[in-house]
């Protein structure tokens, strides 16, 4: 029989405090592994803030860290003791942006008494929930359930110069980090919010032994039709950077998903008789100049230009007569590259086209916004991935001077849920190419309403874990919570 435990990390630690927190539903340890002097004791003064009444910046952290601890100690329910290793250290920094915080389930375990799944790693603090016994009884931080680490330096000089974390408790953050919702957020990937396939973008299982996490059997890749536990480990590489098409098919997650987020989603929609393989919708960056997409739908045959030199770029000179009669009425697709957008969009309108597609010229997804300001620019324009355009220009190949067969739309489509694909599967953040400690394990950056566990903390969160604000409890409610 294998060993139904794994050890994801060891790091040795000096117990200092031990504060547990109590609830109706889930009790919590917090292990407070800081140094005297460091992070969580801190003794330099702070003024009490926001409902925080702690007199010193250790005291303040450790009042946030109990708030947030709270939330989840009320809204899940184990019999069992959930431990937790927590401290500030140093973490990446530069002025304009930095690593909040970072956390993660410290051992995984299969086939204990109740699991919800054979042969499935699942968290300990689930594993412990579920079988009423500690999985890990190791004494001290060694043997907690979560650890979850701080950025000690954000705020200060190269480290997200001047935005600390707010340690108020009233999410009146302002410009500033709110502390309690990055704690909440780094527990939930503690407590389950986390694939352990896959790191690194490998699409490998955990330690290659071949054992799916409890996630693999819940996240569907919509190209493929497969689900992460039947996938090999080129095929799931292949869905880590498969830009909206990695989505979650617990039915938690899906039933909540319309009371939650919104509907409406930019959008270019190709069809038409020509179009073959190019068919379907396309995720697009929006424009920050002309016609919002918002304003309606705009559809024409697209169509390519064909006075183009590598010097002179794709679009950036008026057009020829020829490349007048291609664009009049229809939309009109570009290379990115050489002038700016709005001098493509200024050229594309100039010659008729009602629209502009703009395929960008580097690889990756989902593709950005298309930035500039010109308000004599009253088309639409939107940009797709390189690997979009090509196949979109791919289908133009049977064109006359003025039609393609292959028509376009943008639009908004308003049937869709900004966070989940046309299917109604919420979607994971699947960007290409990999983002270590982002990729998988949170949801995609299209939600809004925004959720807790996207990539980001959003200034314009709650506190909340559940429905109708939030989709982290419903997604831990269908890997077994
Ligand atoms: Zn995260």
């Amino acid at each position: 029989m294998r060993n139904n435990t794994l050890r994801l990390a060891l790091v040795a630690l000096a117990g200092v405090l031990a504060a547990p927190v109590v609830n109706a539903a889930a009790t919590f340890t917090i292990i407070n592994t800081n140094a005297p002097g460091v992070g969580f004791n801190d003794l330099s003064p702070r003024a009490p803030v926001g409902g925080n009444t702690g007199t010193t910046l250790g005291e303040q952290r450790i009042n946030a860290f109990v708030h947030a601890v709270s939330k989840w100690a009320d809204t899940l329910d184990s019999s069992v003791d959930i431990v937790m290793d927590a401290a500030f250290v140093a973490q990446t920094c530069t002025p304009t942006g930095a690593v909040l915080g970072s956390a993660g389930a410290i051992t995984v375990h299969a086939d204990f008494a109740n699991a919800p799944l054979p042969n499935t790693w699942y968290s300990s603090a689930l594993a412990n929930k579920r079988s009423g016994v500690d999985q890990d009884t190791r004494p001290g931080p060694a043997g907690a359930d979560l650890r979850a680490r701080f950025n000690i330096n954000l705020g200060q000089p190269g480290c997200l110069d001047g935005v600390p974390f707010y340690l108020g408790l009233d999410n009146n953050h302002g410009p500033l980090i709110d502390f309690v919702a990055v704690l909440t957020h780094e527990m939930g990937h503690g407590l389950g919010f986390q694939t352990f396939t896959g790191s690194g973008g490998t699409g490998a299982t955990l330690a290659g032994l071949g054992v799916p996490s409890a996630w693999d059997h819940f996240m569907l890749d919509e190209t493929q039709g497969l689900t992460w536990a039947n996938m090999t480990d080129a095929q799931r590489a292949a869905s880590t950077v498969n830009t909206r098409k990695l989505v979650w098919t617990g039915a938690a997650v899906t039933a909540a998903a319309p009371g939650v987020l919104s509907f409406g989603v930019p959008a270019l929609i190709v069809g038409g008789p020509a179009a073959g393989a190019a068919s379907g919708q396309y995720v697009v960056g929006q424009a920050t100049f002309g016609r919002p997409l918002s304003a309606g739908a705009t559809t024409g045959d697209i169509m390519p230009i064909s006075q183009v030199t590598a010097a002179t770029g794709d679009g950036c000179t008026p057009f020829g007569a020829a490349d007048r009669l291609a664009a009049n009425g229809n939309i009109v697709i570009v290379n990115r590259g050489v002038c700016g957008f709005i001098v493509k969009a200024a050229n594309a309108q100039a010659a008729g086209a009602r629209g502009l597609i703009v395929a960008d010229n580097v690889a990756g997804s989902p593709p950005p916004d298309l930035g500039g300001a010109d308000p004599a620019i009253t088309i639409p324009a939107v940009r797709v991935t390189l690997a979009d355009g090509q196949r979109i220009r791919a289908a133009l190949t049977k064109r006359s001077r003025t039609k393609s067969g292959v028509s376009a739309t943008l639009t908004v489509n308003l049937s869709q849920l900004a966070g989940a694909s046309t299917s109604g599967f919420v979607q994971l953040f699947t960007p290409n190419p990999y983002q270590q400690g982002s990729s998988l394990s949170h949801y995609d950056t299209g939600a809004s309403r925004n959720l807790l566990m996207e990539p980001a903390i959003n200034p314009d969160l709650t506190h909340e874990v559940t429905p109708p604000f939030d989709l982290t409890f419903p997604l831990f409610q269908d890997i077994g919570w």
